[in-house]
């Protein structure tokens, strides 16, 4: 039987690390670093998301600012709040809840928050910082996953990762951060063939891929770590709706050395990471050591 990696507790200790840490710089630095949330319309899974990281966001002791605009807001204005929000002092992270209304150009307002301020990591420049092994501010869920596997694992030097699922905001940069810790990585999407054989070559292999239970437990190499990423909704016999993964995890739990499961594994950790990106944002905006205990 697999070991069951517990997200829900690791992503505890890290915000309790990053109490401590905020605790620290208010006292040393009268810094208290700040988090702004900008949620367009009313999606409820958005606003449930959103309310989730203010609750956190205040509960590590951070500053939490949350902008509500209406459904119908022009790129315009969605661009002048963005403007505001990058010359705030106060504010030393920024994350646009996504999606946004079909009127506004994602791209376009993701690329106008300040790269410092980029706490998502989806700013053209921090991708190609990523790319380029540099310092940057990296993706939050693609960040969870790494330390997930780095508990489980240690050093990964030399395991070989197959990651499916090429999205820009789980696939491709877990792939990269995969590669800076010197993994061999294998990039497999809905266009690979004999997926279940790639899958089968993987020390660690990692669902992103947004289809409930697609990854079968004959796909598990036997003591390989599986990380789901997936979240999906699927109605039970009972007629109730529950969350699975993308990785059939009962069939996992055979086979591999450990798998994170759904929820509870990778879920908790994204907002974890938005904390620690907010906190290393605010330190190097203000040329303050980082933490140690992180
Ligand atoms: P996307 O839909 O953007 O990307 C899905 C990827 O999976 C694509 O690269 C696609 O390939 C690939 N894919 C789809 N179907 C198949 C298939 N049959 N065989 C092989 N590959 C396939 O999804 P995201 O990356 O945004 O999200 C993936 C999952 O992770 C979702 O369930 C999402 O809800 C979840 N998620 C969870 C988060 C968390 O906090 N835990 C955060 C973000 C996402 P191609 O490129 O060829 O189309």
């Amino acid at each position: 039987m697999a070991t069951v990696i517990d997200g829900k507790a690791f992503a505890a200790g890290m915000r309790q690390r990053i109490r401590q840490a905020v605790a620290q710089l208010v006292a040393q630095h009268a810094l208290k670093p700040g988090l702004a949330v900008i949620l367009v319309g009313e999606n409820p899974a958005s606003q449930v998301y959103v309310r989730n990281k203010g609750k956190q966001t205040v509960e590590v002791g951070m500053a939490s600012f949350q902008h509500t605009l209406p459904a119908d807001t022009k790129e315009a204005d969605l661009l002048a709040q963005v403007a505001q929000l990058n010359r705030d002092p106060a504010v030393h992270g920024i994350l646009i809840q996504l999606p946004l209304p079909a009127q506004i150009e994602q791209a376009k307002v993701i690329n106008a928050i300040s790269v410092e301020k980029d706490v998502d990591g989806f700013h053209l420049q921090n991708v190609g910082k990523l790319c380029a092994g540099e310092p940057s501010l990296a993706p939050c869920t693609p960040t969870g996953c790494l330390l997930l596997l780095k508990q489980q694992l240690g050093d990964l030097a030399g395991k070989h990762a197959v990651v499916v699922g090429r999205s820009n905001i789980v696939g491709k940069p877990l792939s990269l951060l995969l590669l800076q810790e010197n993994c061999t990585v294998t990039i497999a999407h809905s266009r690979t063939r004999d997926l279940a054989a790639v899958c089968r070559r993987a020390d660690i292999l990692v669902a992103a891929v947004g289809v409930a239970e697609m990854l079968k437990g004959d796909w598990i190499q036997p003591g390989a770590v599986v990380i789901d990423v997936g979240i999906n909704r699927v109605q039970s016999e009972g007629g109730n709706a529950r969350l699975v993964g993308d990785v059939d995890f009962a069939g996992a739990m055979k086979v591999a050395a450990a798998v994170t499961p759904v929820p509870g594994g990778v879920g908790p950790m994204t907002i974890a990471c938005l904390l620690q990106n907010t906190l290393l944002a605010a330190c190097r905006q203000h040329a303050v050591e980082i933490p140690q205990n992180l």
